[in-house]
């Protein structure tokens, strides 16, 4: 909806702030308490995921012909923040969900596709996950091996996925197989393809033992003559590639906001402890070493929140994304990264153990720099858009 007079955007505004704050009640009630224990035990809270899909949390993209909310990007990305400053691990399983197997399918599939998938999705019903990297294929995205191949009835899919985020708690997959090979591009014969994870020869592997999103289920996914009939094909044969690219917009500033979420997590605890922390008899934060490093942390939390905000504005007004979201999702990332580091150092030795949040908010931002693109790929692209605006 572009918002076209002061009237509308006061009401959308109103709005904006009722979503946002049953996602900040649900997540500092419901979220919060438990992200220490989850992330030492590795507990994935699959009732906890259960109950955000019941209320609406895994339909927030997707429209309400579909059952699902419908939100704008802008109220979107800030409920993700206020569940990423719960827990990251648990803003990445929605996350996903909405923006990569949700967007796809609601953009590029058939009426039969969005009954069929799509309204359980946004109803809550059904978790979804992104299979797109391999073991030998992360950036280089043209390198994958999965094959699909037509035996004339059904597509047959071999090939091993790796890192699938909710891989073994997902109910639905959305993968990307070779169906053709195009010597003039490598990307040009990709596919996607809607499977269930109850397929025979679908066989997650064991979740992965991370550094950090350590209540998040990450695994390896083995697909092995995965029979499908030709309804699971997502949009055109070969166009997948194109399809990944449009979501991974999306979903990047999905991972912009998680960082963002964790950083502000991070800042909140450091002004707290510097405030109660004292040496050489006063409050740390009466040395102005320690409100420097303050005062740049939240100068960037700032900044990286104003990028997103105004990349999702730009998405609203139906403006390409592709060079705002990989800006905000590296910049946010980076200042994830930057603030949680510094959140340690001003907690001093307590915040090198694991009795104090910070280590692992490091531990969980540091990935916000690697997945759906590394750093070095959003410079990749920012410099590749910048060229093409110069051509
Ligand atoms: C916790 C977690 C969850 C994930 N979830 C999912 C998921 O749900 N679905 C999914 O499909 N994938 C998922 N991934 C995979 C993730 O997207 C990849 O790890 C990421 O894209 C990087 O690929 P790679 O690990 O193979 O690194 P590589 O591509 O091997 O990169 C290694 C290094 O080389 C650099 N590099 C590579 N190419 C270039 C270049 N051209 N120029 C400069 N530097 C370069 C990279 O930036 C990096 O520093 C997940 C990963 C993690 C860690």
């Amino acid at each position: 909806m572009i918002m076209t007079n002061p009237a509308e955007e006061m009401v959308d505004e109103e709005r904006r702030r009722e979503f946002v704050e049953v996602a900040r009640d649900f997540a500092q009630r419901e979220i919060a308490p438990h992200a220490a224990e989850w992330d030492r035990e590795k507990t994935y809270p699959a009732d906890v995921v259960k109950q955000l899909g019941e209320l609406g949390f895994l339909g927030l993209l997707a429209s309400e012909e579909f059952d699902g909310l419908g939100l704008d990007p802008l109220t979107y990305l800030m409920i993700m923040e206020e569940i990423a400053a719960a827990d990251a691990s648990v803003s990445i399983a929605l996350s996903v969900h909405n923006s990569l197997p949700s967007y796809i399918l609601e953009s590029f599939g058939t009426p039969e596709q969005h009954e069929q998938w799509l309204r359980p999705m946004a109803r809550g019903e059904v978790l979804a996950a992104f299979c797109v990297s391999e073991a030998d294929s992360g950036s280089d995205v043209g390198s994958l091996r999965t094959r699909a191949e037509w035996n004339g009835s059904s597509w047959v899919l071999n090939g091993t996925k790796a890192w699938v985020t909710n891989g073994d708690v997902a109910d639905l997959l959305l993968v990307m197989a070779r169906t053709s090979d195009d010597a003039s591009s490598r990307t040009r014969g990709l596919s996607f393809f809607m499977v269930p994870a109850d397929t025979p020869g679908v066989e997650p592997g064991k979740a992965e033992d991370k550094m950090g999103l350590r209540a998040s289920r990450t695994t390896q996914l083995a697909l092995t003559n995965v029979e499908l009939g030709p309804q699971h094909l997502i949009g055109e044969e070969g166009k997948g590639f194109r399809y990944a690219m449009e979501g991974l917009d999306r979903g990047r500033m999905g991972v912009a906001a998680q960082a963002i979420g964790i950083a502000r997590q991070a800042l909140e605890h450091a002004v707290k402890y510097a405030g109660e922390r004292k040496q050489f008899e006063k409050p740390i934060k009466d040395f102005q070493g320690i409100g420097f490093m303050l005062a740049d942390m939240a100068t960037q939390v700032s900044a990286a929140r104003a990028l997103l905000h105004e990349a999702a504005r730009a998405e609203q007004r139906g403006e390409d994304i592709t060079m705002r979201a990989s800006m905000a999702k590296l910049f946010a990332s980076e200042t994830a990264v930057f603030v949680t580091q510094r959140a340690v150092q001003i907690f001093g030795g307590y915040g090198y153990m694991r009795d104090y949040p910070v280590e692992r908010l490091l531990r969980d931002a540091k990935v916000t720099e690697i997945y759906e693109g590394t750093s070095e790929v959003q410079r990749i692209v920012i410099a590749r858009e910048l060229y093409s605006s110069h051509d």
